[in-house]
C-alpha cells in the first residue's frame, strides 16, 4: 500500500508541471521519472509493471488512453474495456503517483498530422494481420507519451512482444533518452495469458482461449527435445490449437521468428520468437514464448 493519493491529471500543461516539481524533488541515483503507458482495464500484467517502476524509480507515471490511431477496427475500439475509477484505485494500491488520462482531443489536437513509421520491425505479424496503421499509431503515440511525460526509465510487457521491438526501434532511431524495461508476461494460474480484453470472454470461450498457451507449450517441449526446425515447431502449434477447437480461419498467425528482428528462420540457432494471434468466439488474443537455443536443455 502506498499512503499519498494518487494524482489524475488530464492536459500535458497540468501533467508537466507535476513531474518538473516532482523531479526537482527526485534522489540521485536513481531513475527519477518512470512510466508505465497503458490503455486501461487493467489486470495484474499492468500492475506488476507498475510495481516494477515503484521499486526503480522515485516517482511513477501511469499513463491510461485508449488510443484510437492504432485501433484497425472501429468496433475493436468501441469494444475495448474503460473502467477509469477502479483502474486509479489498482494504480494507486500499486505505489504509482501519478495517472495521467488525457482525453483524445488533448493528444490528437485539431490539425494534428505527423505519423512515425519505425520500418521493417513493424511489418510481419501484428503488421501483417492488423495494417501499417496499428504500429504507426502505436510508435506515434508513444513517442508523444515519452514526450509529454520526459521519463527516464519505461516499462513494457513482454505479452506484446513485437510491440517492445517497435519501441526499441523507436528509440534507437530517435536518439529518445529513455531506458526501456521489458517485463515477463504475468499469466492465470491456468496459463491464459492476462489481457484487458479476457473480460469479454464467456466461460467456454476462456477455456477455448486456453489453446494459445497450450500451442506454445506444445512447441516449447518439442523445442526442448530438440526440434530446432521452425516449420515443424509451427506445424506442432497449429494441430495443438486445431485439437482445442481454433480452426485455421480464426489464427491471423502462429509464428517461429528471429527473436530480435522477426525476419524468417528455418533452424533455429539462435533466440526466436513463437508468437500465436486468433480469434476466439470473436475477442482478438494474442501470446508468445521466446525459445533460447543457449538455455535450452
Ligand atoms: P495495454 O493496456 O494492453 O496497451 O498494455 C499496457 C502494457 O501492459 C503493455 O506494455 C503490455 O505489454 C503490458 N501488458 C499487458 N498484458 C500483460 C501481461 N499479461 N503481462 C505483462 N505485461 C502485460
Amino acid at each position: 500500500m502506498h499512503d499519498d493519493p494518487i494524482e489524475i491529471v488530464r492536459t500535458v500543461t497540468e501533467l508537466r508541471s507535476r513531474v518538473r516539481q516532482r523531479r526537482a524533488r527526485a534522489v540521485p541515483g536513481r531513475h527519477a521519472i518512470g512510466l508505465v503507458p497503458t490503455m486501461g482495464a487493467l489486470h495484474e500484467g499492468h500492475i506488476a509493471l507498475v510495481r516494477r517502476a515503484r521499486e526503480a524509480c522515485d516517482t511513477v507515471v501511469v499513463s491510461l488512453f485508449v488510443n484510437p490511431t492504432q485501433f484497425n477496427q472501429a468496433s475493436d475500439l468501441d469494444a475495448y474495456p474503460r473502467t477509469e475509477v477502479a483502474d486509479a484505485a489498482l494504480v494507486a494500491d500499486a505505489g504509482g503517483d501519478v495517472l495521467f488520462a488525457p482525453s483524445a482531443a488533448e493528444v490528437y489536437p485539431s490539425g494534428f498530422g505527423t505519423t512515425i513509421d519505425v520500418g521493417a520491425i513493424a511489418q510481419p505479424l501484428e503488421g501483417e494481420t492488423r495494417g501499417p496503421v496499428h504500429f504507426r499509431g502505436v510508435a506515434t503515440v508513444v513517442a508523444k507519451l515519452f514526450n509529454m511525460v520526459q521519463p527516464d526509465i519505461a516499462f513494457f510487457g513482454q505479452k506484446d512482444a513485437q510491440q517492445t521491438l517497435v519501441i526499441r526501434q523507436l528509440v534507437r532511431d530517435l536518439d529518445m533518452p529513455v531506458v526501456i524495461e521489458v517485463c515477463p508476461t504475468v499469466r492465470d494460474p491456468d496459463g491464459l495469458a492476462l489481457s484487458s480484453r479476457n473480460r469479454r470472454l464467456s466461460p467456454g470461450s476462456r477455456t477455448k482461449a486456453l489453446g494459445l498457451i497450450a500451442a506454445l507449450r506444445a512447441i516449447e517441449s518439442h523445442f526442448q527435445a530438440g526440434e530446432r526446425d521452425a516449420r515443424t515447431l509451427e506445424a506442432i502449434g497449429r494441430t495443438e490449437l486445431a485439437s482445442r477447437g481454433i480452426a485455421d480461419a480464426h489464427i491471423d498467425y502462429l509464428a517461429v521468428s528471429d527473436a530480435a528482428s522477426l525476419g524468417v528462420v528455418q533452424r533455429i540457432d539462435r533466440p526466436a520468437l513463437a508468437a500465436v494471434a486468433v480469434h476466439v468466439d470473436g475477442v482478438r488474443l494474442i501470446d508468445n514464448l521466446v525459445l533460447d537455443p543457449s538455455r535450452a536443455r
